[in-house]
């Protein structure tokens, strides 16, 4: 059967992925190209973050966690390395809900000053730039296709499409509940780390990459600027290097903004469109797009298999 999916972003390609190995004839159909999506500015850290509700996330977070642990086993080229890390918190908390998904999931004993609290992970990291171009020449090796459209509205004539366009739902789908939740973050050169760290507050976050460091990190709701604000940058420094004094050195290489497709929450489920055709719906994945991507796109496989 063909299949359009519209939105080339992680939550899109990992979709289109999953239907195209499973014998779909899928095309996939976006204003923007991968690299040049939210989904390409991401961290990325698994870690389920500005995403509801929780008894859907655990599920899709745990299945994308144990998918990213085999492609870091079985395919270096992937950008995905196993990492372990650290969160600390300012007061005590219980465990988070996700914590059960997690094996390698242990509390700080002795977190450092200011923090009372804290716990440490193994997470995959995804190099966005390198792993998006791994999902889509996947992609293409089992016959699908990207191609640039920016659509007016969604291709109801077509037999089944998915919709996963992130904010572009707001129009798309008219569902003006998912608004951009602006991020920014600097890129700094290596200094040797090979730790994440994270500390909710600000949020403030640190995410080594082979070549370069990823630091964050701001959540304004409803801010549509894509433009690097210095004096944001500033602060994400002073905050980051207070994390992590190994970054007081460390040269800044650029500056990136995304805006977050965040919705109370995320839409995953099928509707028969009025020109006849089906749409499977899947956006909102707010500050989790990639940790979410491959339990969501399970879900969209088999709803898309069940008429
Ligand atoms: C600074 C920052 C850090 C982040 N860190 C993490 C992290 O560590 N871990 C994590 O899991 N997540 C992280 N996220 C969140 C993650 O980036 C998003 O959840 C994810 O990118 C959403 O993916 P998506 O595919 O739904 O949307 P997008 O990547 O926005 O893609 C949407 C696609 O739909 C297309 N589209 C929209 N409208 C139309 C139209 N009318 N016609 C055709 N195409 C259309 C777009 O062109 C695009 O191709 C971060 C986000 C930011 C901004």
């Amino acid at each position: 059967m063909r299949v359009l999916v519209v939105g080339a972003g992680v939550v899109g390609l990992t979709t289109a992925v999953c239907l195209a190995e499973t014998g779909y004839d899928v095309h996939v159909l976006a204003r923007d190209l991968p690299l040049e999506t939210t989904s390409s500015v991401a961290a990325a850290l698994w870690y389920p973050y500005l995403a509801d509700p929780p008894e859907r996330i655990f599920g899709w977070a745990e299945r994308s966690l144990q998918v990213f642990s085999h492609i870091a086993h079985q395919s270096p080229e992937a950008g995905v390395r196993l990492v372990r890390g650290t969160e600390l918190l300012k007061r005590h908390c219980a465990d988070p809900y996700w914590a059960a998904a997690v094996r390698s999931f242990t509390r700080v004993d002795n977190p450092p000053a200011p923090y009372a609290d804290g716990w440490s992970f193994e997470a995959p990291i995804i190099e966005m730039p390198v792993y998006l171009g791994w999902l889509r020449d996947r992609l293409e090796a089992a016959g699908g296709t990207v191609i640039r459209m920016a659509l007016p509205a969604l291709p109801g004539a077509a037999e089944l499409v998915i919709n996963c366009a992130g904010l572009g739902a707001r129009h798309l789908a008219s569902d003006r509940s998912v608004v951009p939740v602006r991020g920014q973050v600097l890129h700094l050169a290596q200094v040797g780390l090979n730790r994440w760290s994270l500390d909710a507050e600000g949020p403030t976050y640190v995410v080594p990459r082979r070549r370069d460091i990823v630091v964050g990190g701001t959540d304004v709701e409803a801010d549509w600027s894509t433009r690097p604000e210095p004096s944001v940058a500033t602060d994400i420094l002073r905050r980051a290097t207070s994390l992590v004094p190994e970054l007081v050195d460390a040269r800044v290489l650029g500056h990136r903004v995304g805006l977050r497709p965040v919705r109370p929450s995320v839409r995953l489920e099928s509707e028969q469109l009025s020109q006849g055709g089906r749409a499977i719906h899947c956006y909102g994945h707010g500050g989790a797009g990639v940790t979410l991507s491959w339990g969501c796109a399970a879900e969209v496989l088999s709803l898309a298999a069940s008429r």
